[in-house]
């Protein structure tokens, strides 16, 4: 018989930052695969029978890495295992969620989703940023400083416009590019941003900067991952010319 297969967001570490309902499915399994982001308190919700196996690898390993870790699920699911499938915070967002489904989907395992607390928001909470604000900022948009092709970045300038908040994920080293690419779109060096570093750990910190000093300050700081970018564009910091609402009866 097939096994089943339940990727399980851990959150940012702290393990009272999981939900009881990841706890619960950590000690149900049978096998359980952990990240190098997962925290190894969080391990010990596991059952004392469970095997636990270690699949971490560093984003800039490449796809090489997660082929294996895909061939040792399906491995685990055709010996009919309960897999646990442990992921930092949300298995969903920057959690290479997708590949590990389509294992189970193409044997036909049966397969649980269980969400946990994101960096950014746990960041958020952590050092009270709030990531939408009446009047000031109407979006939260998360997004990446690394790609699969550096060819194809994310067009970052499209993203921050006045009114949106943006949590950039596995920045740190892309800082001077986020910097530059943003400031030759016209977006203003004054912007306010914050590097939050190692959130729901004791050496959590909090590094503010500015967008034209993003990088300077994480050199400066010794900011390392793993680390969450913060930069917000409030609609007060735009010049935008005011233009008066139409008198009655008027028509634009
Ligand atoms: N699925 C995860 C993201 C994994 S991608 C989530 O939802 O949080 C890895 C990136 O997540 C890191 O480069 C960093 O930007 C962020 N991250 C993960 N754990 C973090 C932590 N404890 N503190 C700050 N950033 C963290």
């Amino acid at each position: 018989m097939l096994g089943k297969l339940t990727l399980i967001g851990c959150g940012p570490g702290a393990s009272d930052l999981l939900t009881i309902r990841a706890a619960r499915r950590i000690g149900e399994a049978d096998i359980v695969f952990h990240d190098r982001l997962v925290e190894a308190d969080v391990l010990e919700f596991a059952s004392p029978a469970a095997t636990l196996q270690y699949v971490g690898k560093k984003c800039t390993d490449g796809g090489r890495q997660q082929t294996d870790i895909n061939s040792m699920l399906r491995g685990a699911l055709l010996a009919g295992r309960h897999v646990a499938r442990l992921k930092s915070g949300d298995p969903m967002i920057f959690g290479r969620a997708a590949e590990e489904i389509a294992v189970a989907v193409e044997l036909g395992a049966e397969i649980e989703i269980v969400p946990g607390v994101t960096a950014a928001l746990a960041a958020a909470a952590e050092c009270s940023i709030p990531v939408t604000e009446r009047a000031e900022l109407q979006s939260f948009v998360v997004t990446t400083g690394r790609s699969a092709n550096k060819d194809k970045e994310p067009d970052w300038a499209n993203l921050l416009k006045p009114g949106i908040c943006v949590a950039f994920y596995m920045s740190v080293a892309q800082a001077w590019r986020i910097q530059t690419a943003l400031m030759a779109r016209g977006v203003p060096g004054s912007l306010q941003a914050e590097w939050v570093e190692n959130v729901g750990k004791p050496d959590c910190r909090r590094v503010e900067t500015r967008l034209d000093r993003l990088a300077l300050d994480a050199r400066q700081h010794r900011v390392r991952n793993p680390a969450i970018l913060f930069i917000r564009y409030p609609l007060s910091a735009t010049n935008v010319e005011v233009i008066p609402a139409p008198a009655d009866g008027m028509t634009i």
